[in-house]
């Protein structure tokens, strides 16, 4: 394993054994009789196969995986969701009461939970707004990774509620800065809506990349639960996997379900509601652009505008009460009189729009 990742791992997992599964041991081949894993033999109806525990990184599907996201399948340790991933690698990294993540407020919330609940410590450096978008600030991150222990940068691109991408080059760099130091994780759960893409091809030349992924949004498949996180380097992925997950990480169905989402087929329909995702934003945005309730519309790169409003909680509860959620960010720093607004279909926009222009009457 590349010295900087290997030197950043929590040491007592260098000699942990991971457990070993019933699931790990033999093929599942049909003429076998397995009674290794107090498994109930009785199929019940409706239910065919879920009687039997699953495999725990299946491979066929690790490598639908790898075609879906440009790297190699053993590139890959499959999760429930992005959130598990980002549990996993905060479990591998920081030692509690010791090292620390950072994150770039505002940004997605669940970093510091993860990180609290270690608990190790949250350092922040806030993106600076500039020019009515957001940037990281990038000397700033690597003085404090330096100053404060930090095992983890949490950069989320596009970011999560701001819609912002930051650009490769720059993450690149960061990287290169932080090499030795600390790990940079890129969140890309939005990269499909992104012009700039994934960076999955920087990462076997990136040493200290690790990039997350997820089929919740881009594929709609929050329902089922998966997602993965990506490193060029093959031997950190296997030990992730003997030492760092769970027995059986992945449900049957879900697993089953992916498969058919990662179908050309289905993908295909996936790719062009991600189409229409992208001119109903721009649709919209213009909409909201003219709205005299509207101060600000950030650019965003994902299905999803952050809106400064002259009056953003009056029109968060106006909403409600129409039986329109939004997500009210007007509390929290960077995003004061702030709401997240999700794209949803032409119609459910419509509602939106009009709400807002009764709400301006
Ligand atoms: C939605 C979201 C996630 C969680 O994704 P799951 O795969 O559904 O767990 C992770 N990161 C960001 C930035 C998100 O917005």
């Amino acid at each position: 394993m590349n010295k900087a990742l290997y030197d950043l791992i929590r040491v007592h997992y260098r000699d942990l054994q991971g457990y070993e599964s019933a699931g790990m041991e033999v093929a599942k081949d049909a003429d076998k009789i397995f009674l290794n894993a107090n498994e109930n033999p009785y199929e019940l109806p409706g239910l065919e196969g879920l009687n039997r525990y699953p495999e725990p990184q299946p491979f066929a599907l690790c490598e639908a995986y790898a075609q879906a996201y440009g790297v190699e399948g053993d590139q890959i340790i499959m999760t429930r969701g992005a959130d598990e991933a980002i549990v996993t690698v905060t479990k591998i990294f920081c030692e509690p009461h010791q090292d620390a993540v950072l994150i770039c407020p505002p940004t997605f919330g669940m970093y510091a939970v993860d990180a609290k609940a270690m608990p190790v410590d949250v350092v922040e450096v806030p993106l600076v707004k500039d020019a009515g978008t957001f940037a990281p600030d990038q000397d700033g991150i690597v003085t404090a990774v330096k100053r404060q222990g930090v095992k983890l940068v949490f950069l989320c691109s596009p970011n999560n509620p701001t819609g912002t991408s930051f650009s490769h080059e720059m993450i690149s760099e960061l990287c290169e800065a932080l090499e030795g130091h600390a790990i940079v994780v890129l969140d890309e759960t939005y990269a499909e809506f992104s012009k700039a893409g994934s960076m999955a091809e920087d990462l076997e030349s990136t040493p200290n990349l690790i990039i997350l992924r997820t089929l919740s949004k881009s594929y709609s498949f929050a329902g089922m639960r998966m997602g993965c996180f990506l490193c060029g380097d093959t031997d950190f992925v296997s030990f992730v996997k003997a030492k760092a997950l769970d027995a059986y990480p992945l449900p049957r169905l879900s697993i089953e379900a992916a498969f058919h989402v990662l179908s050309p087929e289905v993908s295909a329909v996936a790719q062009e509601n991600i189409k229409k995702i992208l001119a109903e934003r721009a649709r919209v945005a213009g909409v909201l652009a003219a709205s005299d309730q509207v101060v600000h519309i950030y650019p965003s790169d994902a299905n999803f505008l952050l809106v400064e409003m002259s009056d953003a909680k009056g029109f968060h509860r106006f909403a409600e009460e129409n039986n329109v959620i939004l997500r009210d960010f007007s509390a929290k720093p960077g995003t004061e009189n702030c709401l997240r607004i999700s794209i949803g279909t032409p119609q459910e926009n419509d509602v939106v729009l009009r709400l807002l222009e009764k709400f301006g009457a």
